[in-house]
Parts: structure tokens; sequence; C-alpha cells
């Protein structure tokens, strides 16, 4: 078992597939990405993917998502689900969604049954603004093939002051008569995303929208769930907050993560690496490298941000990359 020194137990991988995306949103893909993307060959391939997955799912992970970067640009996307298809988790991804109607039979083949697709707005000229690509209805007209396919679906919208905050009401309104799962992720900072505390919209602030339109209930928290859920009344889906920044989770946290480049993470928000490609390029133990990357996790946002409150953390004192290089 994967058990850190605060007791707590990690059953959940986060693999992403690549650093490269076809939308370059502000928040995730800085403008200028100081060492560029990174070259093929210290990208892990398909089989390294697999050999590292299948050494984690050893030592007790039961959850796998496939996440990026945009994981369905990815060349061998269909060869890596098919791969990771033959362990025995639970498989899911998160995307994009503009490229989902070329796989989606590729994606049930592999029996993942979850899907997240982050969407920003529900306007097309907003959602070119934020993402620099005009694929809007593109990605809309792929959440209607999910529901179609009877996908469990899941919406990841980052909550950002004046820039999509007029349009949380009409996304929580989406969720009457189409099952979906509407999360709202407070901003949080990495390397080059131009964060500021200003920008963030906190839970209580999302909760103060919502009111002024719905009556909601507070739904049942799954264990190590991220969101704080709810439903408005005889509404089909629900909404959910991430509450990062203003009530980080970490005392129940079960994540670790896989960066494309094969570097083993501990905590989204740590500056430890681990580097299990390398090991296993040179045939060297990676499941003891996995054990002490476990053990030395921090108790809290990797141990980088300021306890007294985390909105009052200054972004350039962090040390880590940037979210396209690190898999959200
Ligand atoms: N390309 C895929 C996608 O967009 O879903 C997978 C990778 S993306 C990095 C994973 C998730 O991280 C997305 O839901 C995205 O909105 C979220 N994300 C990226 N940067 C973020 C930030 N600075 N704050 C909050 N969420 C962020
Ligand atoms: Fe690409 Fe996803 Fe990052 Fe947007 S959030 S730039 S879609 S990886």
């Amino acid at each position: 078992m994967l058990v850190d020194r605060f007791g707590r137990i990690h059953d959940y991988l986060r693999i992403s597939l690549t650093d490269k995306c076809n939308l370059r949103c502000s928040y995730c893909m800085p403008y200028d990405l100081p060492n560029g993307f990174y070259a093929n060959s210290t990208r892990m391939s398909a089989e390294e993917i697999f050999a590292i997955a299948k050494t984690f799912v050893k030592l007790g992970i039961m959850k796998i998502r496939i996440t990026g970067g945009e994981p369905l640009v990815r060349k061998e996307f269909r060869k890596i689900i098919h791969l990771l298809s033959e362990l025995p988790v639970e498989l899911v991804l998160s995307t994009n969604g503009v490229l989902l109607d070329e796989f989606i039979e590729d994606i049930k083949g592999a029996r993942i049954s979850s899907v997240n697709v982050s969407l920003d707005s529900l306007r097309p000229d907003a959602f070119l603004s934020i993402t620099k690509r005009d694929f809007q209805q593109r990605v809309m007209s792929n959440i209607g093939l999910l529901l179609k396919h009877d996908f469990n679906i899941k919406i990841n919208t980052v909550a950002m002051k004046g820039v999509n905050d007029a349009e949380f009401v009409d996304f929580i309104r989406l969720t009457k008569d189409l099952p979906l799962h509407i999360r709202f992720i407070e901003y949080m900072p990495f390397m080059g995303n131009g964060w500021h505390k200003d920008k963030v919209i906190t839970y209580d602030e999302i909760l103060k929208i919502a009111k002024t339109k719905f009556e909601f209930e507070p739904l049942t928290n799954a264990p190590h769930s991220t969101s704080k859920d709810f439903r408005v009344k005889d509404y089909l889906g629900t909404f959910g907050i991430i509450t990062t920044m203003s009530n980080p989770f970490c005392g129940d946290c079960n994540r670790l993560r896989l960066t494309a480049d094969g570097k083993m993470k501990n905590c989204l928000f740590g500056k430890d690496e681990m580097d299990l490609l390398t090991a296993l390029r040179n045939n060297d133990d990676i499941e003891t490298l996995i054990l002490e990357s476990v053990e030395n996790k921090h108790e809290v946002m990797g141990g980088q941000f300021d306890k007294e409150g985390y909105l009052k953390t200054c972004v350039s004192d962090i040390d880590n990359r940037s979210m396209i290089g690190i898999g959200g």
C-alpha cells in the first residue's frame, strides 16, 4: 500500500500523456514556455507508461485518470488507453472535449465510463478569448455525444473573476434537464499563468451567486471527493465547487501524479519530483522510488503555501511547473 507519514492511503494516479494541447487556456498554458515542449525522447512511450502504471497498480493504485495537456492530441492515445484498460483499475479521462467525436468508440472500448470535460464559457466569443481557439460549439456538440452514449460527465469550469462569473447561473441552469455535474474550480496559481488572488472567486462567493437564483441542497460527498456538491431542487444534474484555494482538502488526499516526461509528483503544488522514467530506462527498481516519494509527501499543499491563508501566498514564491507541464 502507498501510505505516507500522515497515514494517507494513495490509490489514485493521474497520468499525463502529453504537455501539448490544441487549446491555449490562459490559466494553464503560459504564453511563454521557457523551455518549450518536451522533446519526444523525454516523453514516456506507450510501453513505458504501461510499465510504470503497472508498478503503481501493484503497489495499490485502483483508479487511473488519463490527462495532459490534452490527452487526445497524443499520437498513441488509442494504443495507450488500450494498454491501460488491461490493468485492474477504474480508468477515467480528462479532456477539453474538442476531439471527442474522433475517439468516442475507442474510449468506450477501453471501458472508460466517466469523462471530465473542461468548459469555461457557454459563449463562443468568451470561449475564444479564454482558450484562443474557436471550438466552443464543437465542445458543446461533443458533450451532447457523451450524453447520448450515457457517460458520467463532469464539466470543469475554472472560476475567474470578471471573466466567466456572469455565466455561473447559466452553467447551473444546464443541470435542470441534463444529467451533468458542473464543477467550478477555484483558480489556482502555477508558473506563468498570471494568477493573482484578486482573480480567485471563492466557494462562498460562488454560493452567493448561486443563491440569487436557485434553491439547492448539499449532497453527501464521495470519499476523497475534491468537490463540495449541491443539487437544485428537482434538477437532474448537480453542481459543485472545488475549493483548493479557500479550503484545501489535503487531509484526505489520495492522489499521485505522473508527468508526461515520467516524473512522479506526490502533490500538484509540490516542487519535489521523482524521475521514474530515467530509472525505468536504466533498469533500476522504480518500486522503491515510488514508495520513497510517497513517504516524503508534505502534509499540506506541497509545503509551499502560506499556512496562514492560501490566498495570501505570493505566486512568485512558488517553485513548480506550469499546469500544462504537470498534468491536471
Ligand atoms: N486538457 C484537459 C482538460 O482541459 O480538461 C486535461 C488537462 S487540464 C490541465 C485538467 C484540468 O485542470 C482542467 O479542468 C483545467 O480547467 C484545470 N486547470 C488548469 N489550470 C488550472 C488553474 N490554474 N486553476 C484551476 N484549474 C486549472
Ligand atoms: Fe489545454 Fe486543458 Fe490546459 Fe486548456 S486546461 S490549455 S485544454 S491542457
